[in-house]
């Protein structure tokens, strides 16, 4: 693994590596476990503070922040190649220019994002009345999460939570320990004490932080980890929000362009070694191409040059699971086309191409989060689809065809929260789309407005400035009541208003109800 945990003078620490040589590089202390309910609480302090200065001022903060990111871009790419191997290509695409993106997207909306909703109330029904739903946030937002896009996936739950007035207590990965603290030190810079703390360490520093019950907990990673939080989160009564795994599946049709979907597929498929929730897992290709897409892919996954296109497995622990999927696959019967290899030094796996995976085999079943691309001929739709929606996951799917509205209108086919028609899976760094999965993948939600919605808590304010003694509703019921409301059923019912008779009558019968009380 890239980041083993070891006990030094009685502390915890963490040994990082650097997944690229496996040498050892530096040591980081873990937080011990007893001081964590401490910094819930301190969280908690902090976050009223912080919410007490208004919107204005936390987007003073965070825009400082925002520049601070910039100025740090180098090292964010220089750790980011030191603890996941990521090329530079990949990390400033993806880890710089992609959360440069998310900090403006949240700073120029989030004013309109958090405008109050007015209650819609009708001056007849419900006289002198003025109403809003406000959206407060949710107190503290506990982050556990994974080593795979270490900078990204922090900061896209970081900067709407601490807009919208949350505190923030961030657990990184035990992999990727070093990003994780240049995250804090940039937010100890520019946000109050407290606002932002940093929990390093492991499994026993994650669940410590679910036992400190925050109020609300975003969780990304694995799934047996994911249910592990959910259950501990469900005993203390605390909300989690789950992205958990993914088999993500490519469709590529008859009549795909097949230059552009070989390129892209190769891409997608070995993108961050392969350590993409939505990295291609599967592809299935209809036969009438089959041969000649299979030849581009290969012709491709042979020019990309290790560790300038293709990054190692950030640990070792995962560079195994992929060495067994290959090896099952190949023992079962299985072409392995290019790749195969993990020749080190570190844990770089070579980009691979298997075809005549069993369909039952883990290959094709499970995750296998590492640069391996099984292809699968198809000659019926029907029976792809069902292929693509026969795993437990369902983050993204993509589908490859020349005819657009084909391709949008299958959407609905796939059990997936996200669908691209010629591309795949670049839509987690749009910060105005819904990033989601269903089934096991979990139904968190991360982007977007419906993100913020799951970190604010909307509050109904009515105020009533009526001064009569009583409303229609309260007590004493009586016949006037009763005829004064049929009569609004009667208006309220095809052709009811049309009925001139009916509403004479029932302002006859208001302005006598009004007159009684
Ligand atoms: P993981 O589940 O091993 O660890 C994730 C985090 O949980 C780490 O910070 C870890 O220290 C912590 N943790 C471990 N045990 C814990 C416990 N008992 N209680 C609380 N926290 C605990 O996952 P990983 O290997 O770091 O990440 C890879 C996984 O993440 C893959 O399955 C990938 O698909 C998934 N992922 C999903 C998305 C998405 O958007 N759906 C995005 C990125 C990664």
């Amino acid at each position: 693994m890239s980041g083993r945990l070891f006990e030094q003078e009685g502390r915890e620490h963490i040994q990082c590596f650097d997944p690229r040589s496996g040498a050892e590089t530096e040591t980081i202390a873990c937080t011990p476990i007893e001081s964590i309910p401490d910094m819930v609480a301190q969280s908690r302090l902090a976050q009223t503070e912080w919410w007490g200065q208004g919107l204005k001022r936390r987007k003073w903060a965070i825009q400082d922040l925002h520049e601070s990111f910039l100025g740090s871009a180098d090292d964010f790419a220089a750790l980011l190649a030191e603890e996941c191997g990521r090329p530079a290509g990949e990390a400033w695409t993806s880890e710089i220019v992609a959360n440069h993106h998310l900090f403006k997207y949240w700073l120029s909306h989030i004013d309109d994002l958090l405008t109050a909703f007015p209650i819609g109330l009708s001056p007849i029904d419900y006289p002198g009345k003025r109403g809003r739903v406000v959206l407060e946030p949710k107190g503290v937002i506990g982050l556990i999460t994974p080593w795979n896009l270490p900078v990204a996936i922090p900061l896209r739950a970081m900067i709407p939570a601490l807009l919208s007035g949350n505190s923030v207590v961030l657990k990184p990965s035990e992999h990727t320990p070093r990003i994780g603290a240049l995250l804090g030190q940039l937010c100890d810079r520019h946000l109050p004490p407290g606002v932002v703390q940093i929990v390093q360490g492991g499994g026993a520093q994650g669940a410590a932080m679910v036992d400190a019950k925050p109020d609300q907990i975003f969780f990304t990673g694995s799934v047996r980890t994911g249910r592990q939080v959910a259950a501990s989160a469900a005993t203390h009564g605390v909300k989690v929000g789950l992205e958990l795994g993914g088999k993500d599946a490519a469709l590529v049709m008859e009549d795909a362009e097949i230059e552009r979907a070989a390129a892209g597929i190769t891409w997608a498929a070995f993108g961050f070694g392969g350590q993409n929730c939505a990295a291609v897992e599967r592809c299935y290709v209809h036969e009438s191409i089959f041969p000649a897409f299979l030849e581009q892919v290969i012709a491709r996954t042979k020019a990309l040059r290790p560790l300038i296109d293709l990054g190692p497995l950030v640990t070792e622990a995962q560079l195994h699971i992929v060495q067994q999927h290959v090896t099952e696959a190949a023992q079962a019967g299985a072409t392995i086309h290019t790749g195969g290899q993990a020749p080190g030094p570190g844990f770089y796996h070579e980009p691979t191409v298997i075809t005549d995976a069993p369909h039952d085999s883990r290959l094709l079943r499970e995750e296998t989060f590492g640069p391996v691309l099984p292809i699968v001929p198809y000659s019926d739709l029907d029976e792809a689809i069902e292929w693509i929606n026969g795993t437990h996951f369902g983050l993204t799917t993509s589908v490859w065809t020349k005819n657009l509205e084909l391709g949008e209108a299958l959407a609905p086919a796939f059990e997936c929260g996200v669908v691209t028609v010629n591309n795949h899976s670049f839509t987690g760094a749009l910060p105005d789309s819904v990033w989601c999965g269903v089934k096991d993948t979990g139904e968190g939600v991360t982007n977007s407005r419906f993100a913020l919605y799951e970190m604010v808590r909307p509050r109904t304010i009515l105020v009533d400035s009526m001064k009569g003694p009583r409303e229609m509703w309260w007590y004493p019921y009586n016949d006037a009541l009763t005829k004064v409301t049929k009569g609004m059923i009667t208006l309220a019912t095809p052709g009811g208003s049309r009925l001139d008779g009916v509403k004479s009558a029932l302002t006859g019968l208001l302005n006598r109800w009004k007159a009684d009380n």
